[in-house]
């Protein structure tokens, strides 16, 4: 390998003069996309940096202001060496044992897929210089971040290593180049690190699962009580109702059955923690990955609801509505009749809308909080009133909404159409039960307990009768 300087880098180099003696010398094996786009970062940080490659005469560009070396000079001539180079050409390494022994190596590497190799790329590379200390580190940013500058969506350098002097080293260097930094421990954490760029929307993988298995449940259901039904009773083609009916009944069902799915998990919880007189103690994995995933819930909730708003909006130019309205109006001329106005009638439609709008409203408000420019913005008081309060009151005028829209048909037989339930009924399950749940919790005596055990104390010794019945005692004082 030639020791020389690639001679365009070195004009360039001379020309930035930017290397002053107090400059840190950082170096980067591998002139690739990765190597460059971090190079350009540790550049305007003002580092002094040092390429080492294969081809130090003929590698591709590189940064104005950096020098190409070999390998084997470039990492004598740095502490800290971050390793651009794919995990497949990591056996070059091992001859330069020597030259890294006691320096940071710095793995940024990723894999195509998971569980690829049988140990994680950090501790392989490891296995190959057991002198050096290896920090997994960087690997979740892509070439095009580094470039670009932190956004607010790839802030965060994750980094693990089994040296925490090293580690503090890589530390230092992220937060120069404007990331932060989260420690997730021990090189034993690098697979899990490896793992992260190849998860696809992790997060949303439940969510979607129950929103497509609500969704296709529902539009069956009301398949075959709104179309299937009117065809083999009456004889009646309805199919047309699919397009905008039926996608108007479905939608703001499922979406009013997920608003109250974000809020089932929390009332569990604090009932959990009152059976248990703890708030120490774990909760159950289902319930956790299910409080994990609230937010998701919530906004495919607000996208539905935002549908249903639309579906609505375009009632009244509907030519099934308008068919209808004039037919009536023509019959009734026809028969000289007058219609009477119904005043329950009219506050029953008003109330229903003004819920809808209302609920609605607020809904948007739960969605606009949680986007993580809003919510950084809010203290933690702030954002779970809008979240909590405000969550369980835009759930209570969903659900008044759709009592209101049932109103009293649940009392008439021929709305059972083939013995089954109309649909909006079926959805008024879930956010009830949720309702009735947080009302419980919210009884003096109950609400009470809750925040004694939220504020840490422990229902520890059972024999104890007078903390065994804690709840009991605060139900009888009141
Ligand atoms: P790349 O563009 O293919 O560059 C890899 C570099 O490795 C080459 O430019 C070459 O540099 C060197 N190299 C190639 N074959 C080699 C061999 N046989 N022996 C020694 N060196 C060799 O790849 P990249 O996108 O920069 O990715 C580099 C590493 O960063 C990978 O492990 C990747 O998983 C990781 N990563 C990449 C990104 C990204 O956005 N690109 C994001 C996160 C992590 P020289 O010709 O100068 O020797």
């Amino acid at each position: 390998m030639s020791e020389e300087v690639k001679p365009e880098s070195m004009s360039l180099y001379s020309v930035s003069a930017a290397a002053t003696p107090e400059q840190e010398a950082v170096c980067i094996f591998g002139t690739g996309d990765l190597g460059r786009s971090l190079g350009q970062r540790l550049l305007q940080s003002g580092y002094r940096l040092v390429y080492g490659s294969r081809r130090p005469h003929s590698c591709g560009p590189i940064p104005p202001g950096a020098q190409v070396m070999s390998h084997e000079i470039a990492a004598r001539s740095a502490s800290l060496v971050f390793v651009c180079v794919h995990r497949e050409h990591y056996d070059f390494l091992e001859t330069l044992a020597p030259q890294l022994k006691g320096k940071v190596l710095v793995d940024v590497s990723n894999n195509l897929k998971k569980n690829m190799y049988p140990e994680a790329n950090a501790e392989f590379l490891q296995r190959l210089i057991p002198g050096a200390h290896v920090v997994k580190a960087f690997n979740t940013l892509s070439a095009w971040a580094l470039q670009n500058g932190p956004s607010d969506a790839n802030r965060q350098v994750y980094l693990c290593g089994n040296s925490p002097e090293a580690k503090q080293a890589v530390a230092e260097i992220a937060t120069k180049l404007g990331f932060s930094v989260q420690d997730r421990g021990s090189l034993s954490a690098a697979r899990e690190l490896e793992d992260f760029p190849l998860q696809l929307f992790p997060e949303w993988r439940l969510p979607m699962r129950l929103t497509i298995g609500l969704t296709a449940f529902f539009f069956f259901y009301l398949l075959i009580r709104d179309v299937i039904f009117a065809y083999v009773d009456q004889g009646k083609d309805n199919s047309f109702r699919i397009m905008v009916s039926l996608a108007n009944e479905v939608f703001p069902i499922v979406s009013l059955i997920l608003l109250s799915l974000c809020y089932l998990p929390g009332v569990i919880a604090a009932f959990l923690q009152l059976y248990r007189g703890t708030k120490y103690k774990r909760f159950p994995d289902w319930l956790d990955r299910w409080m994990l995933c609230r937010k998701q819930l919530g906004l495919i909730a607000l996208a539905l609801a935002s549908l249903h708003v639309l579906y609505t909006l375009i009632i009244p130019i509907r030519y099934y509505v308008r068919f209808i309205l004039a037919a009536n109006t023509i019959s009734q001329i026809k028969e000289n009749k007058t219609s009477v106005f119904d005043t329950t009638m009219g506050w029953r439609t008003d109330s229903y809308y003004s819920m809808g709008i209302l609920g609605f409203g607020l809904y948007l408000l739960l969605g606009i909080a949680s986007l993580p420019s809003v919510s950084n913005a809010l203290s933690w008081r702030e954002f779970s009133f809008i979240q909590s309060k405000l969550g369980y009151l835009t759930l209570f005028f969903c659900t008044f909404h759709t009592y209101l829209y049932g109103w009293d048909k649940f009392l008439f037989i021929s709305y059972y159409k083939w013995y089954t339930p109309p649909g909006y009924m079926l959805c008024l399950v879930v956010p009830s039960v949720v309702l009735l749940l947080k009302l419980l919790l919210l009884l003096p005596c109950v609400d009470k307990s809750l925040t004694r055990i939220r504020q840490g104390w422990e229902r520890t010794d059972p024999e104890d009768d007078s903390k065994k019945s804690l709840l009991a005692k605060d139900c009888q004082k009141l």
